[in-house]
């Protein structure tokens, strides 16, 4: 089951020519979920084809780098003949600022938009084989980060014990990998822990969106497979990390490390960096204990295949 995520807008507080502001796209089978959108996050979406078949939309706060966006692809999506509802997550206390920008214009939306106000702690959506849980960040304003995970999966079926014990190869099989017991016609009943293994994790991402260095970000889910963060400024800048309520990379990777990413994808980058981000790079790899490679500045556009943990044991 492809699982794709689409940097649409990696810039910080100011687009540059290179970064458009904060947009992250998330593609998982039918499902278009979309986490901020910065102003232009139309323009990125045509660009980089992630198509505009959004359901949901996950605001983490009402900073003008995070949802400007949203007048003009609403504007699009109903130009397109949307008919299909959009729900737009955000966080407590922030509804009347979003139906604000919702209903700015003259032409309204011509398809249903329902907006959702949640607390860190809350499941934003739950879906058939995932969901989507707010938690909590440190930023100057109403926020909240957001995690997508997976439900486990099912153990592996072991086909071979299961023939030696004398299953029959057929529906009972998946009776079995289902969970339910079986009888064989000598009235021998094979349970299924005899013959499927131990359930296997999903995937998870977890997305802060602006915040300090925060620890629920560490608690949010178990050694995500990636962790997108702030890393709004380097070392040279910590003290305005501080004091703007953003972090730096060396920040980001220390909550990576704490948090068990496999991968660590730095975003939100001052435009004071004009470009650079050598700095950001060789102070997050200083510190994080997975590859050097696995951590990145993506460029608007780039896209990473989450694959399972295990997988390439299939
Ligand atoms: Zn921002
Ligand atoms: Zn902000």
């Amino acid at each position: 089951m492809p699982l794709r995520v689409t940097f649409l807008g990696t810039a910080g507080a100011i687009p540059t020519t290179e970064r458009n502001p904060s947009s992250v796209f998330v593609a998982r089978e039918g499902d278009g979920l979309l986490f901020d959108a910065g102003e232009g996050t139309q323009r990125q979406m045509m660009r980089f084809g992630t198509g505009f078949a959004v359901s949901h939309l996950f605001v983490t706060h009402l900073h003008g780098d995070h949802v400007l966006g949203i007048p003009g692809l609403l504007q699009t999506m109903a130009f397109n003949d949307r008919e299909e509802p959009l729900a737009i997550h955000t966080p407590h206390g922030t509804r009347r600022q979003l139906k604000g920008l919702v209903n700015a214009l003259d032409n309204r939306p011509s398809f249903p938009v329902r907006i959702n106000e949640i607390g860190a702690g809350d499941v934003a959506y739950r879906a058939e084989e995932y969901e989507i849980r707010a938690f909590e960040t440190d930023h100057d304003t109403r926020s909240v980060g957001y995690a997508l995970v997976e439900d486990d999966r099912k153990g592996r079926f072991d086909r071979e014990r299961a023939e030696e014990l004398g299953v029959p190869v057929g529906p009972e099989f998946s009776k079995l990998h289902a969970g339910e017991s079986v009888e064989l016609e000598d009235g021998t009943v094979v349970d299924p822990e005899q013959v499927v293994g131990d359930p296997r994790p999903g995937r998870t991402i977890v997305y802060t969106g602006d915040t300090r260095p925060a620890e629920a970000t560490i608690e949010v889910a178990d050694d995500p497979d990636l962790l997108i963060h702030d890393a709004t400024f380097a070392d040279d800048r910590a003290e305005r990390a501080a004091d703007t309520a953003h972090s730096t990379a060396r920040q980001a990777a220390e909550i990576a490390n704490r948090a068990g990413a496999t991968r660590l994808a730095l975003l939100h980058l001052s435009s004071r960096y004009a470009g650079r981000t050598d700095a950001h790079l060789e102070q997050a790899r200083e510190v994080f204990a997975g590859a050097p490679a696995d951590v990145f500045v993506p460029d608007d556009g780039q896209g990473v295949d989450i694959r399972y943990p295990d997988e390439g044991e299939d």
